[in-house]
């Protein structure tokens, strides 16, 4: 019996997470036994070149010597306490540090855990129940962000899922990605009502769509003009497109910011943070309940710190990073224009998204849109020659530091012979 197969027995859908079971593109999943670098190897040994990166968390690849250092280092100190340990106030000084919007932190074990909270804490300090998600983004697996858009432009959401009642997501209003003037009609449909706005200031959870010119300042502005929250959620773009995440790369500030992924270097953790003001409502400093038996865990803050350390002390890793997506980019759109395949490719520095369809693509519609066949066959082509993209045309493909010239090279050739069958 295979491992899926076995999996099957025992897992629903044979994961812990769904996308991982191949249902996007179709086939049976590779199971992996270790990593090193840029490179997976499976059960049976083949090599595998990554662009999955654990969804966003190895921004150095697999097992950097530092990280693997830090995390052995904590391992010989103990596990997990339940009392304070002066890692998580390395951590959350570094956070701080790098997020000039984040004047304190609370740590969390996910980024579901993180968006959650930061949606308790923004309805409670506005005293307001509504809040604003963007169709596509993604804020994890929490009742309130499981909903999808109702009719119109402008609405209520509708559970995604069974299991998540309409009581608590009749609270979640829904507007297209890149759209302001749909916003400014909810704030005029619910005046005083909106506590917040929860956007991916770059949205990676649909492909990759980048905001559109003056899109994240109209959110922080029409926030602002209406008392309401502005929620970054910077799981995926925090320390991955800039130390300090797109609010540094964009110039915004919002007034709470969700963390996770690379924070965590490679183990779990979330953080929410934001004005001092509104972080002191949080419990035990306020009246706002959150907790966690596992949260500030040491092996995962010195993990997390080792990470943040590297990034500190490498400012230069981006530009490599963006000069290694530019490569990428560009070998790959050649490919698709030699063999008359329309190819958009939608990319902040080593984020990366690719569609097959001839226009730009703004919002989840378009992703919709794209062509998710020749996603599936290019996706399939690609595994056979040893590349394992994340099987979806809705996940963002990640490259890190360790991914060179030869990497690229090798990617682009391998696309260029899965679009000429
Ligand atoms: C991954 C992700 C989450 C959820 O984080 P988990 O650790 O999987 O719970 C939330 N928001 C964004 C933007 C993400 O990319």
């Amino acid at each position: 019996m295979s491992l899926f197969e076995r999996a099957q027995k025992v897992l629903p859908g044979g994961v812990n997470s769904p996308v991982r079971a191949f249902r996007g593109v179709g086939g049976s999943p590779v199971f992996v036994r270790s990593a090193d670098g840029a490179y997976l190897e499976g059960e049976d040994g083949t090599q595998y070149l990554d662009y999955i990166g654990s969804y966003g968390p190895l921004i150095f690849g697999h097992r950097p010597p530092e990280i693997v250092a830090a995390i052995e280092g904590a391992l010989e100190r103990g596990t997990t306490f339940g009392v304070p340990t002066a890692s998580e106030v390395e951590l959350a000084e570094l956070v701080c540090s790098a997020f000039p919007a984040m004047d304190m932190v609370r740590m969390v074990n996910s980024g579901t855990e993180a968006t959650m909270s930061a949606l308790r804490l923004a309805r409670a300090a506005t005293g307001r129940q509504r809040f604003i998600k963007l169709a596509g983004c993604y804020h994890g697996h929490a009742d309130a962000f499981l909903v999808a858009a109702g009719s119109g432009a402008a609405t209520i959401g509708v559970p995604s899922s069974p299991g998540v009642p309409s009581a608590v997501t009749d609270d979640t209003l829904i507007a297209p990605y890149n759209d302001l003037g749909t916003i400014s009609d909810l704030f005029e449909l619910y005046p005083g009502e909106i506590a917040a706005i929860i956007v991916e200031p770059v949205a990676g959870n649909m492909g990759l769509v980048p905001p559109v010119t003056g899109y994240l300042a109209g959110l922080r502005e029409i926030t602002r003009r209406h008392g309401s929250l502005l929620i970054f959620d910077e799981v995926m773009t925090g320390f991955r497109v800039a130390w300090g995440g797109a609010q540094v790369k964009y110039r915004i500030e919002p007034d709470l910011t969700t963390l996770g992924k690379i924070i965590g270097g490679g183990l779990p953790v979330g953080a929410y943070g934001g004005r001092r003001d509104l972080m002191q409502q949080v419990a035990p400093a306020g009246p706002v309940y959150q907790a966690g038996t596992l949260s500030g865990n040491p092996l995962a803050m010195a993990a997390g710190t080792a990470a943040l350390r590297l990034l500190q002390q490498k400012p230069q890793l981006y530009d490599r990073l963006e000069a290694a997506g530019a490569a990428l980019e560009a070998g790959m759109l050649e490919a698709a224009k030699r063999h008359g395949v329309p190819l958009r490719i939608q990319r902040d520095g080593s984020m990366f998204g690719f569609f097959f369809i001839d226009r730009p693509v703004e919002c989840l519609e378009d992703v919709d849109a794209s062509d998710h066949e020749l996603f599936s066959e290019v996706f399939h082509k690609l595994l056979a020659d040893g590349i394992h993209m994340p099987p979806s045309p809705y996940e963002t493909l990640f490259l890190s530091a360790v991914h060179g010239k030869k990497e690229i090279e090798r990617t682009v050739e391998a696309f260029d012979r899965a679009l000429a069958s």
